[in-house]
């Protein structure tokens, strides 16, 4: 690859362009790759994304693709979407498609709907700081709160996150263009914020976790100087607005790599940031069940999703603030709750306290719940129960919980057993199955008062623990 233009910006030049003091950044030389220069193709670009591009040049906008989309044909990766940056205003983009809607207040887009695939089209934004229009960038104590002003390609480049995730490819001339030293850090394996790391992550923390989901993703390795600050800003994470973060929770845990991305947050001391009450849990019983059962149930999510298998957030969330509630629900019971009741309270007050930093909507949060729910009921055998909790909506999610914590050595393995060969068996071997006595078989006891024994001390008995 020959460049055609040397850039070297040195960080002092970066701090400077940061802090809006400095012309140079907009006058810099990007290094530009020609076409036969670059592996890019048309053919792996998407059709709509090229229609998308091709339609604003020819407008007589300047078009590119831009971020994760060039980053990952780059690495030979299938792009997940498809970002395009334009020189044209979000209403110039309404005005050249028809199947066009406008979102975002923070960070004012354009959205290009086919069908199920979405487009989505961002002005170059600018650096000059705000002079109270309110669709200015907005700044407070170093955060971004709205960015809204827009500028050249080369001051598009540098407010990007990382070098990688920077990189041009121009429809004009099909030449790839880097303003950030992209390419090296591509090539390098390297992920690298643009700009002082520091005064990035405080302009918008989620980066933090961005950069987690990017190295595990990519298999990249952080910059030291990008990594250093993860270990002392996770508190920034608190000014995050909830709902935001659940967005970011789901890329970052249904991306397939879930469980790398979970041990990353622990070691930069991030997870406890959005998950302080599983953290305490784990940071006490660092090798016993509870880090074993999420890791697993990570693990799974991650299996499912490369056998492109549906995952459910109610399940997600369910295991990662599954043992905060458990012990909760223990110590209702314990105190002479009736299981259900126990159960309800631990819930309701573990969610409470997780829903003011992540907001997991309603539509997740009640199956989860539910799936919380039936584990002390499917302790209970006797009877018609079973049969009544097979035809439950969310059984088999349940049932795949509760097969999740006898792996991880909390709950009763031959409990996880009989639930798997009762959904297998004929009618007349379950009829055989329930008169058997299941339910004489059952280790806890829920509905007893005042009871002062810990399932989780028998289950260790029992059940495999990790051992580290
Ligand atoms: P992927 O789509 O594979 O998850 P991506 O890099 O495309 O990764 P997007 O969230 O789609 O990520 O964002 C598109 C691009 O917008 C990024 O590559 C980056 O250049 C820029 N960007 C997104 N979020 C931020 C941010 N918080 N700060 C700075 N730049 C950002
Ligand atoms: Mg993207």
């Amino acid at each position: 690859m020959q460049p055609s233009a040397i850039r070297n910006p040195s960080d002092k030049v970066m701090q400077e362009f940061f802090q809006d003091t400095s012309p140079y950044a907009i006058e810099a030389i990007p290094l530009v790759v020609p076409r036969p220069e670059h592996g890019i193709s048309r053919a792996n670009i998407s059709e709509n994304a090229l229609k998308v591009l091709y339609r604003l040049k020819q407008e007589n906008f300047q078009a590119h693709l831009v971020g994760g989309g060039v980053r990952d044909l780059l690495l030979g990766h299938e792009p997940k979407d498809f970002d395009v940056a334009t020189d044209a205003t979000p209403e110039q983009v309404r005005q050249v498609f028809r199947n066009c809607r406008l979102i975002g207040r923070r960070f004012r887009l354009a959205h290009v709907h086919f069908g199920r695939e979405i487009i989505e089209v961002a002005t170059f934004r600018g650096t000059t700081t705000s002079d109270g229009d309110e669709n200015d960038r907005q700044m407070e104590n170093g955060r971004i709160l709205r960015d809204n002003t827009y500028g050249t390609i080369a001051e598009d480049a540098l407010r990007r996150d990382f070098t990688v995730n920077a990189l041009y490819y121009n429809i004009a001339d099909f030449s790839l263009i880097d303003y950030a030293d992209g390419l090296e850090d591509i090539k390098a394996g390297r992920l690298r914020l643009i700009g002082d790391p520091e005064q990035r992550y405080r302009e918008d923390p989620v980066r933090m976790l961005r950069a987690v989901r990017f190295a595990c993703k990519l298999g990249f390795t952080i910059d030291p100087k990008s990594e250093e600050p993860l270990f002392r800003l996770g508190h920034l994470l608190a000014d995050i607005a909830p709902a935001r973060l659940f967005d970011e929770l789901i890329k970052l845990f249904h991306s397939g790599y879930g469980l790398g991305v979970f041990e990353k947050l622990r070691q930069y001391g991030l997870f406890g940031q959005l998950f302080p009450a599983t953290e305490a849990c784990l940071a006490r019983e660092d090798h016993g069940f509870p880090i074993t059962f999420v890791s697993r149930g990570l693990a799974n999510t991650d299996k499912r999703l490369h056998e492109d298998k549906s995952v459910t957030p109610a399940f997600l969330f369910g295991v990662l603030l599954w043992e905060p509630v458990r012990q909760r629900f223990e110590e209702y019971l314990a105190g002479g709750e009736a299981a259900s009741e126990a159960m309800f309270l631990a819930a309701s007050e573990i969610c409470s306290r997780q829903q003011s930093l992540v907001a997991i909507p309603k539509r997740f949060s009640l199956p989860m719940r539910e799936i919380w729910s039936l584990q002390p009921r499917l302790e209970q055998r006797d009877g018609k129960r079973p049969q009544r909790l097979v035809t439950h909506p969310r059984f088999r999610a349940a049932y795949d919980f509760l097969v999740l914590r006898a792996d991880a050595g909390e709950a009763d393995p031959e409990l996880a057993a009989w639930w798997t060969r009762f959904q297998e068996a004929s009618a007349p071997e379950r009829a055989s199955m329930l008169e058997g006595g299941g339910a004489k078989r059952r280790r806890r006891r829920p509905r007893r008062r005042k009871s002062g024994e810990s399932a989780g001390a028998g289950a260790e008995a029992t059940g495999p623990v990790d051992g580290g």
